[in-house]
């Protein structure tokens, strides 16, 4: 680590012009650590800006410096220019290219020098200069906060980077209930809150303030679209695009409807499939040891963590369907013994 830092340090003595982006369909830590890690270079007087692949959910529109946020779908002239004439690029909460979707090639091809930031597994070693890979942790935004340390920068925490980098842990650990959620997390986040992060507000600004169509649509999951396969302790919920339109879809809608599906008691493994742009999209969730970002690499293209993994389906969502059956059964030792 300390090699690392002293790389980076050097990086940061010459290097002006810096790009910060993050994985696509950002979620909560993916803007918490690119938003904290935005408003400290900008405190120190770098040349910063953040780009987002596509667009993110509204609750987390509230984070400090989102209004500087520049979505890459929605500005590609400005984003692709920005980022040609970056001398430093900061990659966070992922560790292959391809999830920077239509924005990878633009990464790919300049010349600036590349810090990766992650916790997922088996991060690419060939995207980036320097890479800071923790997959013991929770959050990326539990690594940004013990990088900032490690560079004598922590008495520069502010408010506004303190609950960027709480919303960040807060969500990727499920409100620090999952299992990732150690000691060290919680002095961190001790931490942010002596910093002035409002532990209390940012939980109500993210859990409690949805639409009432969102409020509607996970009624509509629950009571019409959850199969339950208890024989094999699995469950899906799926939507179709017609569904989500029905509902007035907004990006961040259905966040979280999987866990539902996953606080079953003997369910184990839980999925939840959408078509958004005219994409298949799963959510695969688990307990214990049964590995569900392998199943989302071998099936459907994706990865992620063992408990929490994402992928996409080429095939419709009724066929996805039957694939998902077909795989509960071939994996149906596993997930009848599968310890809590
Ligand atoms: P979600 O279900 O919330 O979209 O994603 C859960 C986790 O799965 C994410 O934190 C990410 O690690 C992983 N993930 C989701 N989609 C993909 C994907 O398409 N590819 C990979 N490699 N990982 C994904
Ligand atoms: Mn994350």
């Amino acid at each position: 680590m300390q090699e690392k830092i002293n790389e980076l340090k050097q990086l940061l003595s010459k290097k002006k012009n810096i790009v910060i982006t993050v994985h696509r369909g950002p979620d909560g830590d993916a803007m918490g650590s690119g938003l904290g890690l935005y408003n400290i270079l900008i405190l120190q007087g770098y040349n910063v800006n953040i780009i987002t692949p596509n667009d993110y959910a509204s609750f987390l529109h509230w984070l400090p410096g989102n209004e500087s946020v520049i979505v890459f779908t929605e500005e590609e002239k400005k984003a692709t220019e920005i980022t040609e004439k970056a001398d430093l690029i900061f990659l966070l909460d992922f560790g292959e290219i391809a999830r920077l979707d239509t924005y990878a090639n633009i990464v790919q091809t300049t010349t600036a020098k590349k810090v990766m930031i992650d916790h997922h597994q088996e991060p690419d070693e060939d995207i980036s200069d320097i890479l800071f890979s923790d997959v013991t942790s929770p959050a990326t935004a539990q690594i940004i906060f013990e990088i900032i340390d490690a560079l004598d920068w922590k008495h520069l925490i502010n408010k506004d980077i303190a609950e960027c980098l709480y919303t960040g842990i807060m969500t990727d650990t499920g409100s620090f209930k999952f299992s990732s959620t150690t000691e060290k997390t919680h002095n961190i986040i001790a931490n942010l809150i002596a910093k002035g992060a409002n532990n209390s507000k940012i939980h109500d600004l993210v859990y409690d303030n949805f639409s009432e169509n969102r409020v509607k649509l996970l009624g509509y999951c629950l009571n019409k679209k959850l199969m339950i396969f208890k024989e094999n302790k699995s469950a899906i919920i799926s939507l179709t695009a017609e569904e989500l339109k029905h509902f007035n879809f907004k990006k961040g809608d259905t966040e979280g409807i999987v866990n539902y599906a996953l606080s079953i008691e003997d369910i184990i493994f839980a999925i939840f499939i959408t078509e958004k742009e005219g994409k298949v999209k799963l959510s695969l969730r688990s307990k214990g040891d049964f590995q569900v970002n392998e199943i989302a690499k071998k099936y459907f293209n994706g990865g992620g963590h063992k408990n929490a993994a994402g992928g996409i389906s080429d095939i419709s969502v009724n066929e996805t369907i039957e694939t998902l059956k077909e795989i509960f059964n071939q994996y149906n030792t596993q997930l009848i013994n599968t310890k809590l």
